[in-house]
């Protein structure tokens, strides 16, 4: 299913032309055109879900061996040095279009430094009751 005033739907599906990276019956893989490191890409399913809360498992299943498969052809093709496989869901964890997609990031030796969070504190405590209560909501029913 798409959704007509989606731009990813519309690039996903051909009718908006991309740097495509890689495409077959399923997803396509496009150049972000605000990368954070050359060859920046994004893994668009051609079905529109909102994020990955949305998705179907088998189209879910497929995202992280795609994603190796792009990431390796990054190191490949581009000579990258590893790369980060990111997802966002929602406003606030930085998701600014609502079609489920996966970034691809190459990281090359010497930068650009990104992708990173400043590691904060944690006691076992703390840990042992967050991790119960995701725990209890995963698992209820
Ligand atoms: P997110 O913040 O996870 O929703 O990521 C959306 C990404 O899509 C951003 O990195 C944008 O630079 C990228 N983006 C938005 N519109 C386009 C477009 N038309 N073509 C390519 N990349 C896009
Ligand atoms: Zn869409």
């Amino acid at each position: 299913m798409n959704d007509q005033n989606c731009i990813f739907c519309k690039i996903a599906n051909g009718e908006i032309p991309s740097a495509t990276v890689y495409e077959d019956e399923e997803f396509r893989v496009i150049l972000d055109m605000g990368p954070a490191s050359r060859g920046h890409a994004l893994i668009l399913p051609k079905s529109h879900f909102k994020d990955i809360t949305e998705a179907d498992m088998e189209t879910a299943g497929k995202l992280f061996p795609l994603a190796s498969k792009i990431g390796q052809g990054m190191k490949k093709g581009l000579g990258a040095a590893g790369f980060n496989v990111v997802q966002n869901n929602g406003t606030c964890a930085g998701q600014t279009v609502f079609h489920l997609h996966v970034h691809v990031i190459p990281r090359y030796e010497g930068g650009p430094e990104i992708v990173a969070w400043k590691p904060g504190k944690s006691d076992p405590d703390e840990l042992a009751k967050t991790a119960a209560l995701i725990h209890a909501a995963v698992t209820e029913n």
